[in-house]
């Protein structure tokens, strides 16, 4: 089991596969006013940047869930690095459905709500393991612009205008859904860049070791277009952020 094998190379360098950076991630932690022994369950975990770092400066004890095997593998590793393995545990596996045996504190899921169907249905999944009053997290991309046309939208790698919301709208949306929206950060273009143009040199060297792989000429020509079409679109018009969400009252 594992995501395709395409984006394991392509963000095989990256500690985080979002558009945040290390200083968000503390930004986040903070303004969440985390605690030492608070539980945190995130679905989609990837490298376990969040949940290692978190374990590091704030105590927090963590379950990550991750689809790809060398993301995991990356995640324990960092774990190691960072002197956090018996705070945080990482799991292999597909995180639809999964729901932790303890309830926890924050339960989160950070640039991968396709695992629950959509951003209604992530919220669904991880209120099943939230403690009362607990905190949802919810990492979805938005339109900083509306696009002028669908293939805009299709430029920023979107299949629809009508898959993102503007941010009044997204923000408007949670409480449509029954929650308060109690802090948010968000991304900026240059997370962006970093999420984005990091992909770049790791495609460079990949394909200076790898020309005779079977996905050689994809990555040859994603390097190719790349950087135009994320200057051109995902940059100018699409944002992204932190949304931490409770059940109204
Ligand atoms: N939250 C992480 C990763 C976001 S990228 C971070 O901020 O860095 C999306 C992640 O979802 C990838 O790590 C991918 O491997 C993972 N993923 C995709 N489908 C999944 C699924 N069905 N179950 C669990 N993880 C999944």
């Amino acid at each position: 089991m594992d995501i395709p094998r395409i984006f394991n190379i392509i963000e095989s360098a990256h500690r985080i596969h979002n558009p945040f950076t290390p200083e968000k991630f503390a930004t986040l932690g903070s303004a969440l006013r985390l605690e030492s022994g608070l539980r945190v369950l995130d679905l989609g975990s990837g490298s376990g940047e969040m949940l290692c770092t978190w374990a590091r400066d704030y105590g927090i004890v963590g379950i990550g869930v991750d689809m790809s095997q060398l993301f995991s593998e990356q995640a324990r590793l960092r774990a190691e690095e960072l002197g956090v393995t018996d705070r945080v545990k990482f799991i292999h596996n597909n995180a639809a459905g999964y729901v932790s045996e303890e309830k926890v504190d924050v339960a989160a899921c950070v640039g991968a709500t396709w695992i629950g169907g959509g951003v209604a249905g992530t919220i669904e999944l991880l209120a099943l393991s939230l403690r009362t009053d607990g905190i949802i997290l919810i990492g979805e991309p938005y339109w900083r612009q509306l696009p002028p046309t669908e293939d805009v939208a299709k430029g920023c790698l979107a299949n629809a205008i009508s898959d993102f919301l503007v941010l009044p709208e997204l923000v408007a949306s949670f409480g449509s859904l029954g929650y308060d929206v109690v802090e948010m950060v968000l991304a900026n273009q240059d997370g962006w860049d970093r999420y984005e143009a990091a992909k770049w040199l790791t495609m460079r060297r990949w394909l200076e070791d790898n020309s005779h792989d079977e996905l050689a000429q994809e990555v040859r020509s994603k390097l190719t277009s790349e950087p135009r079409r994320y200057a051109t679109y995902t940059r100018e018009y699409l944002g992204w952020g932190v949304f931490a969400l409770m059940p109204q009252l």
